[in-house]
């Protein structure tokens, strides 16, 4: 028997831990599966649980934790968390780790920018480092400040749903980077790759460098003196260089197998305002120059990147080289894309400027933005990543997947409302004086409350609201019920009304419909998403409490989904279905 009790024991402080109290059910089905020949003693098993639940929801959570630990729970769950999230290569050489997420303020970050935003950060908070966020903002022909913005405002929601979700504190970047401030130091480590031979200056035309780099040729600019390319670079510099005619290019070796490293250009002249510096540059770096005089420059121990940038690692580790800059590790992480939606912010532009889309925020885009107005909880994306992992590994991920997240989420703490789409109205024909139903606002939780609707009859009439979608199924002289109020006959069916008949039964085994009284309701205007281009408005009723929901709210509409208060104007509540 002590063997069953510990073994009750140990499931029972695993729920606890995992689900805050344990559960009487769970518990007796793990001990079963794991011993098929308590089966015939359930009954005492049963009992025994109940006594070890009951006193495992008693401790305290530091207790409790300590129980783990004589149990071996937390050795099993820190195995676990490595099998998922591998220890970072090479993290004994350095005092502290940072780690950084890099974003381009091009557009507003979408459920592609996710993996590579926790994949970082989860390191930094796994080793007790620092993450920086650092604006990538060289490129000033796409780059806004309304982006810069949205990216803190989005990145900031799912980072601070990351220490709620998974306990990473603090739940925030410690410290933000813009990139484009660092110019200034980026053109002295230009002029020390030139004056060591190691970049020239050169005035071919793009098509011709194109060319070069496939063919592996050598162009004239190549073998200039330093002096010479001293002055073209201060020309650029000074604007003796138009847009496109002139670049700094970093000398390697132009028959190099990896052709990304064949004489690739670290400086280009571009002739557009930036968003923060305005006029003051007219020479920007590229990525490869940027990113790794940044990640040498602000302390970054490991680089988190996705992998389409692989063949660049080689080009950044010879800038640093050349620089002699600090070293650090580079990690490939794998793509996300989202079955069935684009991710490209190139698509959604002409979208939103044609009006089909109604901005950013649009519910049926797979922006943050967008899928945080459909009334997914941020928390279902943490959690959902974080089992996700840092893969290597290219993944395609199912909104539905998310959505399975977000329902676990929601479905204990949303409120229930009847919502009646497509409203008919039904009379309940020799009703009883009074009809009365008791809503509870949540089925397993009783201490979240209950509402009640009450119905007086007139001339022994009362009416409701039912949804015209159940119509199709209903017969003539059938019995229903109508959710939590009454049982009732149907008489007849017309286009325009069905008439019932009271019955005094409590049957349950029968149809069940929702209601809502004609005497007071809300109007209920629910906006389905369907794909990027097309969505439907359903019109309805909704429990007259509906009206007392205020913006962001999300609940759950009994038989039909979930889904978040958008607006509420005069009196009508407009929803966005989130899923089922
Ligand atoms: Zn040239």
């Amino acid at each position: 028997m002590e063997d069953i009790i510990r073994l009750i024991r140990y499931h029972a402080v695993r729920n606890a831990l995992k689900y805050g109290k344990a559960k009487v059910g769970p518990v007796v089905s793990k001990v079963i599966a794991e011993r098929p020949d308590l089966r015939e003693r359930v009954k005492q098993i049963v009992e025994e649980v109940k006594r070890v639940v009951d006193e495992v929801n008693q401790l305290s959570r530091s207790r409790l934790e300590e129980l783990a630990d004589e149990l071996g729970i937390v050795e099993e769950k820190r195995k676990e968390e490595e099998r998922k999230w591998p220890p970072l290569p090479n993290a004994e050489a350095y005092d502290v780790i940072v780690t950084r997420m890099a974003p381009e303020p091009n557009g507003y970050p979408t459920l592609g920018h996710v993996k590579g935003l926790l994949v970082p950060f989860i390191y930094a908070r796994l080793y007790k480092g620092k993450f920086l966020l650092r604006f990538e903002d060289t490129n000033p022909r796409v780059e806004k400040l309304e982006y810069y913005d949205a990216i803190r405002n989005e990145l900031g929601i799912i980072l601070e749903a990351a220490e709620k979700e998974l306990g990473l504190s603090p739940g925030k970047w410690d410290e933000e980077i813009i990139e484009s401030n660092d110019i200034p130091k980026m053109y002295v480590y230009a002029k020390k790759l030139i004056e060591d031979g190691n970049a020239y200056v050169c005035t071919c035309p793009a098509p011709v460098v194109r060319r070069n780099r496939n063919m592996g040729v050598e162009c004239e600019h190549r073998d200039q003196p330093v002096d010479k390319n001293l002055e073209l670079w201060e020309m650029m510099l000074d604007g003796g260089f138009k847009e496109g005619e002139a670049h700094l290019r970093l000398k390697t070796d132009m028959r190099h197998p990896n052709r990304t490293m064949r004489d690739p250009g670290i400086f280009r002249v571009i002739e557009h305002p930036h968003p923060i510096h305005g006029d003051r540059f007219r020479v920007y770096p590229t990525y490869d120059f940027s990113i790794s005089v940044e990640d040498a420059l602000t302390g970054v121990t490991h680089a988190h990147r996705s992998k389409e940038f692989e063949p660049h690692v080689e080009v950044q580790r010879t800038i640093l080289r050349m620089l002699g800059l600090r070293q650090y590790e580079m990690i490939q992480f794998g793509r996300v894309t989202v079955e069935g939606i684009p991710l490209s912010k190139r698509y959604f532009r002409p979208l939103i400027a044609s009006g089909i889309l109604s901005g950013w925020d649009d519910p049926r885009l797979p922006t943050i933005r967008g899928i945080l107005r459909r009334g997914i909880d941020p928390r279902a994306l943490v959690r959902f990543f974080y089992d996700l992992g840092p893969s290597k590994a290219d993944v395609t991920i199912s909104m539905s997947a998310i959505f399975a997240e977000n329902r676990r989420i929601l479905d204990p703490v949303s409120p229930r409302f009847m919502f009646v789409p497509n409203p008919i109205k039904m009379v309940i024909m020799e009703a009883p004086k009074k009809l009365e139903a008791d809503i509870p606002v949540h089925p397993s939780k009783p201490e979240m409350g209950v509402r009640r609707i009450l119905l007086e009859s007139k001339d022994g009439e009362v009416e409701i609201y039912i949804s015209s979608d159940d119509l199709k199924q209903l017969k003539e002289g059938e019995e229903l019920r109508l959710w939590r109020l009454a049982n009732v006959r149907v008489r007849s069916i017309m286009a325009d009304e069905v008439t019932a008949k009271y019955v005094p039964s409590t049957r349950t085994d029968v149809k069940i419909l929702h209601w809502v009284p004609t005497s007071k309701y809300t109007p209920v205007k629910l906006f389905r998403p369907l794909s990027v281009y097309s969505y439907e408005i359903v019109g309805g009723y909704g429990e007259p409490e509906m009206a007392k929901l205020s913006v962001g709210e999300k609940v759950q509409l009994v038989r039909y989904g979930f889904a978040r208060v958008d607006s509420i104007q005069d009196g009508t509540v407009s929803l966005i279905f989130s899923h089922e």
